[in-house]
């Protein structure tokens, strides 16, 4: 009997020491929305990330591995508007799982929630790399985050319907302290109003949107192409004209061709993390915006 009490005592430990098995599995094409799948499920989902901040969310090859973990996967979230086309589909395809596929409940598009800029009625080869839904690049926005998080909050309630209390709980939590954040964002980036950076790609349009700041050119002549000399040339005339506070690139860009504007302007270069992990203090999306923002000050 002591020896049963003895074992019976052991399993249930053992039941005790397990942590909660999360109920959803979820594939996060980039790791802005694996951060933020984390702060709306906690403990209810598993989250991984295909991407890292060092990767270039346009080019990413259709690994066997990436296959393997969207068969597994209950949700898959991605930014969408065309910015995974060149690997994402094929992932879809090779999994097998329906249940993610365009439409299902299982995918989840972060750029279809919310309204998109650079939107292009006629798209055509000689425009570069441009896509007829819109700019893709959404997350560097922080309304538009909040908006997201509203959806995406109702889309795991809707895949996990047991976990409802905890998803309303969290959504409700990251509300408040995300809008709190935002005012502290603006008034930090009040001194970027008005001021004219140069980007690299034009993944910066949501963020400068909402924070006034005016885009003096990018290092790409189309989206999607590399500098060319001829390029940086008119850069620079224009610049002459119109100076630029700044060059930006992000962790994923080569610094190559902003250097070589910065010798030819005098203008001075900034790196800055474009999501999670994109530097080392960068550990949310809170971390994002405040070391962005904290970031560009500081090159003033
Ligand atoms: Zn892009």
């Amino acid at each position: 009997m002591k020896k049963i009490t003895s074992i019976l005592f052991s399993v249930l430990m053992m039941f005790a020491a397990t942590p909660v098995l999360a109920a959803l599995n979820v594939f996060a094409c980039e790791p802005e929305w694996a951060s933020l799948v984390d702060e709306l499920g906690g403990e209810r989902v598993k989250t991984y990330s295909a991407t890292t901040a060092f990767q270039d969310p346009h080019h990413i090859e259709a690994r066997p591995s990436l296959i393997a973990k969207v068969r597994n996967a209950d949700l898959v979230i991605c930014s969408g508007a065309e910015l995974e086309t060149g690997w994402l589909p094929l992932l879809q395809r090779q999994s097998g799982n329906a249940n993610v596929l365009p439409g299902a409940t299982g995918y989840f598009e972060a750029a279809a929630m919310v309204e998109r800029l650079d939107v292009h009625t006629q798209v055509d080869r000689s425009m570069g790399d441009v896509h007829a839904s819109g700019n893709p690049h959404v997350h560097l926005d922080p309304r538009r985050i909040l908006q997201i998080a509203k959806k995406l909050s109702a889309r795991l309630i809707e895949l996990d319907p047991q976990g409802e209390v905890i998803y309303q709980q969290r959504i409700n939590d990251f509300k408040t302290r995300w809008q709190q954040s935002m005012k502290q964002w603006q008034q930090q980036a009040a001194p970027l109003k008005g001021k004219r950076i140069v980007v690299h790609h034009r993944d910066w349009v949501y963020l400068f949107d909402w924070l006034g700041v005016d885009i003096a050119g990018a290092l790409e002549p189309k989206p999607g192409l590399p500098t060319t000399v001829g390029h940086l040339v008119n850069l620079k005339q224009s610049l002459a004209a119109k100076p630029a506070a700044m060059i930006v690139h992000t962790t994923y860009q080569s610094p190559r061709a902003a250097n070589r504007l910065s010798q030819m302007t005098a203008t001075p270069v900034v790196e800055l993390p474009y999501t999670v992990g994109g530097s080392e203090e960068v550990k949310d999306l809170f971390g994002l915006f405040e070391i962005t923002i904290k970031k560009m000050k500081d090159a003033l």
